[in-house]
């Protein structure tokens, strides 16, 4: 398996060791390390270096009735997983963990998403949600060869993770692996490879389309 060329980057990998990023933005930056070593590795450090400064820490004296708080707040708020747990993928896997995770249900017994699940975008580009809420919505994007996004710019970010085939845009090649930014200061239009692409978008924010054609789409489909 080649190994990715497009990470994404420190910022981000220091908020998702210290888990400050949402879930869907976490699942993107795992499943980007699940095909990275060299991230897995950065943040393992990021952690044991998190680790040893909270070990530096003075304790401080609790005040009364603390723990009786924490308790009843535990009780009542069970806090949805940010950070999903990270594992190498296996080799060949296009959903490798901790993206597999968030398919039960959805995968057959040799590992592939019926057609069934899939929603139409744009003639040869289908999604799959699998995340939505406030904070912006997570999706499997599947394109056959060729097939171009009308230029975009984004409201928020956007976290791209190619997991089969591959696309190109303005900005460079992406293929199995490779995490791609968006944010409100790119335009882009990307054009999947021949033999397609699979991909993982988290998208938080949401996306405008600035081209006409785009216009248009912009009213027909909701990203
Ligand atoms: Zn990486």
């Amino acid at each position: 398996m080649n190994r990715p060329s497009h990470h994404p980057g420190d910022t981000l990998l220091i908020d998702y060791a210290g888990g400050a990023l949402c879930e869907g933005a976490s699942l993107a930056v795992a499943t980007h390390m699940a095909f990275c070593p060299a991230c897995r590795h950065a943040v393992t450090e990021m952690e044991a270096i998190g680790g040893a400064l909270l070990d530096d820490l003075e304790p401080e004296p609790l005040s009364d009735g603390c723990l009786e708080a924490l308790m009843a707040r535990l009780d009542h708020e069970r806090p949805a997983p940010c950070r999903p747990a990270v594992k190498p993928s296996p080799e060949k896997s296009r959903y490798p963990e901790p993206l597999r995770s968030y398919l039960r249900g959805r995968l057959d017994g040799e590992g592939q998403i019926g057609e069934g699940g899939w929603r139409f975008l744009q003639p040869g580009m289908r999604c799959m949600d699998l995340l939505s809420g406030p904070n912006g919505t997570t999706r499997l994007i599947r394109m056959k060869g060729g097939v171009g996004v009308p230029q975009h710019t984004h409201g928020g970010i956007e976290l791209t993770v190619v997991l089969e085939g591959g696309f190109s845009d303005e900005f460079g090649a992406f293929l199995p692996g490779d995490l791609a930014i968006g944010d409100p200061s790119l335009v882009h239009r990307p054009v999947s490879d021949p033999e397609g692409c699979l991909c993982l978008a988290t998208t938080i924010g949401g996306l405008k389309l600035t081209g006409p054609l785009g216009r248009w789409f912009n009213r027909f489909v909701k990203f």
